[in-house]
């Protein structure tokens, strides 16, 4: 039960993969990873990363992902309940539990969205899809999930990607660590600073209702009145 991301000019597969090894000791029944270039592709399966490794094609360009390990809390360990959770071009990877997700899945099977798998997880990628696509008005893949946290009860950790905002990885928390990582012209994301800890030492400890975006050139963290945030950047002292 971890999640990691990736965005720069590197290679993200090997980089996500790596990093979900990294966080293989806190335990996980299933993995999978979404990468980015021009459209999202997901890829995801039962077991080990090992096991993700086989099911991933020879070669994929991207330089953006976001990766999970997952310890079944809602639906069984399946590869259909595995993250990330994809609502048409929109992908999730969460760490936590969701309590009132029994809710928003009822509003968000009227509304029409089709549920794929049994997790809490998947409607926070409908809700995401429903406040950029569906909504009065069009918005952003952070003003949505904004929107989205502020419906959400329980515990998250959360990064998401979307085909309409190539380049960029946005995430919220709650009472499930997050943290990211500063490297040069690129960002990485995960539960456990151990997860890049090989590329960067740099980090920023994302606190409680903050919700963020990272692009290769920048990052923003903000408190959920929308106001930008100055974090400090602190340095990890202690080697792998
Ligand atoms: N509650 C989510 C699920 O069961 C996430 C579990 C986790 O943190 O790995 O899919």
């Amino acid at each position: 039960c971890g999640i990691v991301g990736y965005v720069g000019k590197q290679s993200a597969v090997p980089i996500l993969i790596e990093s979900l090894k990294r966080l293989e000791y806190r335990g996980y029944d299933s993995a999978g990873i979404t990468v980015l270039n021009e459209l999202l592709e997901t890829y995801k399966t039962v077991g080990k990363i090992a096991d993700l490794e086989m099911v991933l094609p020879e070669e994929i360009i991207a330089n953006v992902g976001i990766g999970h390990t997952r310890w079944a809390t809602h639906g069984k360990p399946e590869t259909r309940n595995a993250h990330p959770h994809v609502s048409s071009g929109v992908s999730v990877v969460h760490n936590g539990i969701i309590e009132n997700y029994l809710k928003l899945k009822e509003n968000l099977i009227e509304l029409g969205y089709v549920f794929e798998s049994d997790t809490d997880t998947e409607v926070i990628a409908h809700l995401l899809n429903y406040k950029m696509h569906n909504g009065a008005k069009k918005t952003d893949l952070l003003t949505a999930i904004r929107e989205t946290t502020r419906e959400l009860e329980g515990s998250y950790a959360i990064a998401a990607l979307c085909s309409d905002e190539p380049g960029s990885l946005v995430f919220a928390r709650k009472d499930s660590p997050l943290v990211i990582g500063i490297g040069e012209n690129e960002y990485y994301a995960a539960s456990d600073v151990t997860a890049f800890l090989k590329h960067t030492k740099n980090v920023i400890y994302v606190d409680d209702y903050e919700i963020g975006a990272v692009r290769p050139d920048c990052i923003e963290i903000f408190d959920p009145q929308g106001n930008l945030l100055s974090k400090d950047t602190h340095i990890v002292e202690w080697d792998l």
